[in-house]
């Protein structure tokens, strides 16, 4: 697996201006409040149609997406990040997985949900942690409330990390249910920020919602320009934001070696599994020639 770094590497690529998903990185004048903003128009319409998912269930898959997308690059960018949030909402068990990159993936267990609330207000957030150096992996899980994403986010980060981390998500879909924007941002204390430092930067953020500047038709981006402007930002970075799945025949051939002996016993007698992706719904057809192409050396 390789470790995807976290540097700026908008001088070593092309990039369409203002097209491709990204995820900017700020810093104000002191030094002491990151502002990370996502612009992720495409990773939420690409993760709506692998779920095939009714518009309203679409905003709220694509806010959990991109609010997991900023907290595995603002906490731990060489980690893969998993997070699964269960509710009493008809949307029912949303799940963000995200890998260095930042490369997301996302599910919904109703994605044809309609009834209200589709998120509910009594929740439970589980966050997981995957080390790709030494394979640690860090769970947390915290009952959450209030039946909004961003602010379900906001408590896991005050309240199992310690950090002051604000959290504001719009994903906003047209009246033909398509897709028009989506984006996040966080803005977030550092450890040696001092009250005088955040007061300056709330001061900026009550005078308007990052979220209604997105609804309205800003540029996530722009919208963190114009909310933030006074605080003399200056640029940390970008990085670039993809859906991806995962998924393959090779995996799909893994998960069918941990049947029973009996079972892998049929397939190689000739009987054919099914292996369908948790994420995309991709079906692999694993039998025994697809054992043979990928079996282990020691097996041959
Ligand atoms: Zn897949």
């Amino acid at each position: 697996m390789q470790v995807v770094g976290t540097g700026d590497l908008s001088s070593g690529l092309r990039r369409p201006s203002g097209m491709r998903d990204r995820i900017d990185r700020w810093m104000t004048g002191e030094g002491t409040v990151r502002i990370l903003t996502a612009t992720s128009t495409a990773m939420a319409q690409e993760a709506a149609r692998v779920a095939g998912s009714a518009p309203a269930v679409s905003e709220a898959l694509g806010d959990l997406l991109t609010g997991v997308a900023l907290l595995e690059l603002a906490q731990s960018p060489v980690e893969r990040v998993q997070c699964s949030f269960d509710h009493d909402g008809s949307a029912g068990q949303l799940v963000a997985d995200v890998w260095p990159g930042p490369e997301v993936r996302g599910r919904v267990k109703n994605p044809q949900a309609s009834a209200e609330p589709l998120i509910g207000t009594d929740g439970e957030l589980r966050i997981s942690r995957h080390g790709f150096r030494g394979g640690q992996v860090y769970q947390s899980r915290l009952p959450v409330s209030g039946g909004s994403i961003a602010g379900a986010l906001q408590q896991f980060c005050l309240e199992s990390e310690q950090t002051l981390t604000l959290f504001s998500l719009a994903t906003v879909t047209e009246a033909d249910g398509r897709i028009s924007r989506a984006g996040g941002m966080i803005v977030q204390a550092m450890p040696d920020c001092e009250p005088e430092h955040l007061a300056g930067v709330t001061a900026c953020l009550e005078q308007a919602d990052f979220a209604a500047l997105v609804r309205a038709g800003e540029a996530p981006a722009d919208a963190t320009m114009a909310l933030l402007d006074r605080m003399d930002l200056h640029v940390l970075g970008h990085d670039p934001l993809l859906y991806q799945c995962r998924c393959s025949l090779e995996r799909a051939v893994g998960a069918v070696r941990t049947l029973s002996p009996e079972e892998l016993e049929e397939v190689r007698g000739g009987r054919v599994e099914e292996v369908v992706c948790d994420f995309c719904s991709h079906q692999y057809l694993v039998g025994q020639p697809e054992l043979d192409a990928t079996a282990p050396a020691a097996e041959k």
